[in-house]
């Protein structure tokens, strides 16, 4: 008998969002009255003194903002089976490890069931929203999504990457075929130990199913990027294994092959036919539809330090739609894209006021305004207090502060966001960038947002020579006197020192912190650096991230690298093959 398929009523998930978003302020309210009182009995909150409170203004008085330093001890003992209440009032069964590719090293956070409701709760929020633009019906998804390893903590916990914990999830599971968006490769490929096998078969299966494709997806857009990049690299390989339906030999672990032999059988025309269609491809252009003719849209977060790869994506996938997925961390997540045919460098993230208690910290120009209004006179200390979800001001930017059902209260996340506008009462956010991955020698403070704009003026200069930056990373060297920038790219192929030089000088000329520029035409910051490192290095760098037991799913290439990612810096320094200094200024 065939099992019934259980489908997602888009319209009643619709319906409960505009209840909840047009009362966003009583929403948290009570989201926050939920979570003092599922975990009122924590040693933390006991020592806070909120003697039984669930009102903000209380909440706001106890707890401090925290970061993830100053709850790791707290942090630690969970990991450790603390047998009393720490964090929560229920135990905490799993631990989040998060990608640490931003601030250098992985850090450990509570997952719970709570935290897997929420997860559940946005990913059918903008499906809803999406599948009204752009429906699937039936279809398989090819999802480039690797599991790390799940680790036992000395207290017996399981800790995996969070993206892991979900896949793992019989719930998630669930969920997915509800929404029609089933991954079409078998669990031993997605839980395989070795990224590069599991990257082969799941284009691999993407071939054999690929008709019944409809979506290409992955936690973050790298992943897909890289998949085709590979895809390049094999094609040949992949068709031969599908004329003679035999795996190749350089898939090694047995459950890997025994699970992709049931799937692959001799099939010597859509090898032909897979042959005709790459030979016909200029550059590659326009490979996934070509590939997948029923695909209806890419998926996967495209924005923040995402946004490097967008055109190579746009590349491969022609006319087909790029959607960007939902706004979260391993710590929680934050908002859903429900607009999705905005294209991703425009995308919101409308935040679910259910999910957690959000708070504000006012950056830039608003805070005065923010501090006379909220009667905060304490100019001398400058500190910005922060503000509620319903309070923030379009156009203005934050940095995002989470207290949810996993442990986490005031938890400043480092992420900063800018309000483009509100869906009901709540708002719809743009993320901006990381706020700790900053370039700063004297008053210049470039962000990851500068970075990434100059690199992509730069790279203009060499897209004429149809070259592209693979991929980049930044650094400080204050080993010189004054000290300068250094930014390390990957290149495509051969560019002659002249046009390096070129894009050395426009990579100096194209920081538009006010700060970086006056202290350059001061000679307070020395010229700019161009180090053009070997092809394959940034694969190296992800290789290190994985050896640490970061999973490709979460990955995200370190802008910023140094003090906290030394062996990082040093990847990259081992592997320049030529580097320029900048002449403007
Ligand atoms: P991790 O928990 O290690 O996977 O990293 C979470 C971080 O990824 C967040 O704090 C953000 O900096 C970034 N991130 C997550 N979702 C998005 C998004 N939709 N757009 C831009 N950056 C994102």
């Amino acid at each position: 008998m065939l099992e019934k398929k259980e489908i997602l009523d888009v319209e009643k998930v619709i319906r409960d969002f505009e209840v909840l978003t047009k009362d966003a302020e009583n929403v948290q309210r009570e989201t926050l009255k939920m979570i003092l009182e599922e975990n009122g009995c924590a040693e933390y909150l006991q020592n806070l003194g909120l003697n039984g409170r669930t009102d903000p203004e209380s909440f706001k008085a106890c707890v401090p903002l925290v970061t993830h330093k100053d709850l790791e001890p707290c942090i630690q003992r969970v990991a450790d089976g603390a047998f009393s209440p720490i964090l929560t009032g229920k135990p905490i069964t799993t631990i989040s490890i998060t990608s640490g590719t931003t601030q250098g090293k992985p850090k450990f956070v509570p997952f719970n069931d709570e935290m897997m409701e929420t997860t559940l709760q946005i990913f059918r929020t903008s499906f809803a929203f999406r599948n009204k633009e752009f429906p699937i019906e039936n279809g398989r998804a090819l999802q480039f999504i690797y599991s790390s390893k799940q680790i036992k903590t000395k207290g017996g916990l399981f800790a995996g990457t969070a993206t892991s914990n979900v896949f793992r999830n019989s719930q998630f599971r669930k969920a997915m075929k509800a929404m029609q968006s089933e991954c079409c490769s078998p669990d031993e490929v997605i839980f395989g130990p070795d990224f590069h096998q599991s990257l082969y078969c799941h284009l691999l299966c993407g071939l054999i199913f690929h008709e019944e494709i409809q979506l290409v997806s992955s936690t973050f857009a790298y992943s897909i990027v890289l998949a085709f990049r590979t895809f390049e690299q094999v094609w040949e390989e992949l068709c031969d294994d599908i004329r003679e339906g035999v795996l190749t030999s350089r898939i090694t672990f047995p459950p890997v092959r025994s699970a992709m032999a049931k799937l692959l059988k001799p099939n010597p025309e859509l090898a032909d036919m897979i042959e005709k269609k790459c030979s016909g491809l200029n550059n590659w252009y326009g490979l996934i539809p070509e590939l997948f003719p029923n695909v209806k849209y890419i998926y996967g977060i495209m924005t923040g330090c995402m946004e490097p790869y967008l055109k190579k994506l746009r590349h491969y996938a022609a006319d087909v739609p790029l959607i960007s997925a939902d706004y979260g961390s391993s710590e929680g997540w934050i908002g859903a894209n429900i607009n999705p045919s905005l294209p991703p460098e425009s995308a919101t993230y409308a935040v679910l006021p259910n999910i957690g208690y959000f708070e504000f910290i006012p950056l830039k120009e608003n805070v005065e305004e923010h501090m006379q209004e909220n009667g905060n006179v304490s100019f001398l200390s400058m500190e910005p207090k922060p503000v509620d979800l319903t309070e923030v001001r379009v156009g203005e930017e934050y940095e995002v502060i989470i207290t949810n059902f996993g442990g986490l209260y005031r938890y400043k996340l480092g992420d900063v966001v800018k309000v483009m506008g509100f869906h009901n009462s709540t708002p719809e956010l743009k993320f901006v960038c990381r706020r700790n991955v900053m370039l700063a020698i004297n008053i210049d403070k470039s962000t990851e947002q500068d970075l990434q704009f100059a690199v992509e003026e730069a790279a203009k200069l060499i897209s004429k020579k149809k070259l592209e930056v693979i991929d980049f990373s930044s650094n400080v060297d204050v080993s010189t006197d004054p000290g300068h920038y250094v930014i390390f790219w990957e290149i495509s192929g051969e560019v002659s020192d002249e046009v390096l030089t070129e894009c050395c000088n426009c990579l100096d000329r194209s920081f538009v912190d006010g700060g970086y520029v006056s202290s350059r035409k001061v000679d307070a910051i020395g010229p700019l650096e161009l180090r053009v490192v070997r092809r394959g290095t940034f694969q190296k760098v992800l290789d290190h991230y994985l050896g640490l037991g970061a999973a490709l799913s979460q990955f995200k290439t370190p802008r910023c690298v140094g003090l906290t990612n030394n062996k990082v810096l040093q990847i990259l320094c081992d592997n320049v093959a030529k580097n320029y200094f900048s002449t403007a200024f």
